[in-house]
């Protein structure tokens, strides 16, 4: 083709595994057990059952997408821009800034929002929503700040967070624009606090700078672990060791909950090292 004239590619896509890693949730599946659910988890190669991408990290592009839903349900994406149209009850998105395909991130369900900051709002299920608006309001916006001062501008506009049923696979998925976190964390305020500042971190070290392969993904864990404890010792001091027996209980049920997910599900290896690598 000539220089500036259009092509028209067309794609023929066979997923090579057959399975469609797209978790679909009956409404018993979810915490309120009202509504299906549909989440995707796109770390590390899932999302090539989602569209058709390139799964490396290597390879960053914008994206936009339009989702027609039936009424009640709320769609949200890894994305800087949406919109809705009540009349067709179409969602659309737009990503404005390059992204490896593992941060394209979908839900779909009975969503709804509280604003807890300026650029940040909580998402979850109704039955959830007070209790995490409780845990996070005012602290979002607390962290980022710190986190600028440490690291610079937060480059991606909104810094929000939905919580996901006990089903999403790993602990927190740092989607650019909106934090996937499984809603089990809401059991310990310090795990919640830990693992939100550790997704802020991600928005300087893995998602706007990140590894050129997946086995150089230790650097974008490894810099967002320094960066979040940079962050945890500017805004509460220097860390002093767990005791209380609640918290370690609920931190190994979720370790656990994480093992009995790891033979199906890549990415939760790196959710566990963090774990215990910032506990140990
Ligand atoms: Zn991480």
């Amino acid at each position: 083709a000539l220089p500036g004239s259009k092509v028209k590619l067309v794609l023929n896509l066979k997923n090579p595994s057959g399975s469609v890693l797209i978790w679909w949730l009956d409404s018993e599946l979810t915490c309120g057990q009202s509504r299906p659910l549909v989440f995707t988890q796109g770390h590390s190669v899932c999302n090539r059952s989602f569209f058709p991408c390139f799964d490396t990290p290597a390879v960053k592009s914008t994206y936009s997408a339009s989702i027609r839903v039936p009424d009640g349900v709320t769609v949200l994406m890894s994305a800087s821009r949406s919109s809705y149209s009540k009349l067709d009850r179409i969602f659309q998105f737009s990503m404005e800034f390059p992204v490896p395909s593992y941060l394209v991130a979908l839900v779909a369900g009975e969503l709804q929002h509280v604003d807890i900051g300026p650029r940040s709002r909580v998402w979850a299920e109704p039955c959830l929503l007070s209790c995490a608006v409780k845990k996070l309001g005012g602290s979002v916006e607390r962290w980022l700040g710190v986190a600028e001062d440490l690291f610079g501008p937060y480059l991606w506009g909104r810094c929000d967070i939905v919580f996901l049923p006990p089903s999403f696979p790993i602990v927190a998925m740092e989607n650019p624009c909106l934090t996937f976190i499984i809603a089990s964390i809401l059991e310990s305020s310090e795990f919640l606090l830990i693992d939100v500042i550790h997704e802020i971190a991600h928005g300087w070290f893995g998602n706007a700078v990140t590894n050129a392969t997946w086995e150089e993904m230790w650097l974008s864990e490894g810099l967002a672990t320094y960066a979040q404890r940079r962050i945890t010792t500017e805004a509460y001091g220097e860390a002093t060791p767990i005791t209380s027996t609640q918290s370690s209980s609920t931190l190994y049920f979720l370790i656990a909950l994480s093992e009995a997910f790891e033979k199906r599900f890549v990415g939760v290896y790196f959710s566990q090292f963090r774990l215990i690598y910032f506990y140990c």
